[in-house]
């Protein structure tokens, strides 16, 4: 149970991370996150947490003493994101792209999605965040080593270096259906690599 994994949200009430419940219980006893009741979006600091706790959450009996779990928590001062990248690899490029081709706009599904370079690696285009997006096969094909303004192709929208969900591990949020809530829903969806049809 102490190595549950708890959901962590900045003070704008953004997900950066999970942590597990050990290290959540550690923070809250220090007094930099609050616990987060996911049906009411209460925050209990740790001595109210400790002493009521809501009634429906699971409990913890450990070192003696029993308290409420929390599944998610809310940092009381940090408001950055994490410094963690998400790795660069063909499926987050397509997670990031929400599962587009950036030419056309379709969603053909993972299998008939490619990884162009925007710039040609045979012109020195580096295999970056910046220089690569989804494509479907049809635009790859058709954009081949060409440069994009030279045959009339746009970007539906910029590639950007994705911070989020850095933290967040696609499989745990499939398992922790009550943390959706708390996710933006195209964020949510992206890491759940669902394909938008
Ligand atoms: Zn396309």
């Amino acid at each position: 149970m102490l190595d549950r994994k708890t959901l962590v949200l900045n003070r704008s009430w953004l997900p950066v991370t999970t942590t597990t419940v050990r290290r959540a219980v550690v923070l809250m006893a220090r007094g930099v996150a609050g616990a987060v009741h996911p049906g009411t979006f209460e925050v209990a600091h740790w001595e109210a947490w400790i002493e009521r706790g809501p009634g429906d959450v699971g409990r913890l009996r450990a070192i003696g003493f029993e308290f409420p779990v929390p599944d998610v928590i809310v940092l009381t001062h940090y408001n950055g994101f994490p410094k963690l990248p998400v790795s660069f690899t063909r499926r987050n490029v397509y997670r990031r792209d929400g599962f587009e081709c950036m030419y056309c706009g379709r969603a053909p599904g993972m299998g008939d999605l490619t990884i162009d370079h925007i710039k040609p690696r045979s012109r020195g285009g580096a295999t970056s965040w910046l220089n690569c997006v989804a494509a479907c096969v049809p635009c790859n094909a058709r954009k081949a080593d060409h440069p994009l303004a030279s045959i009339g192709m746009s970007l539906r929208r910029q590639p950007t270096v994705p911070r989020w969900p850095g933290g967040l591990d696609p499989r745990s949020l499939q398992e922790r259906p009550v943390w959706h809530r708390f996710i933006p829903a195209k964020a949510l969806a992206g890491a759940l690599g669902r394909s938008r049809s």
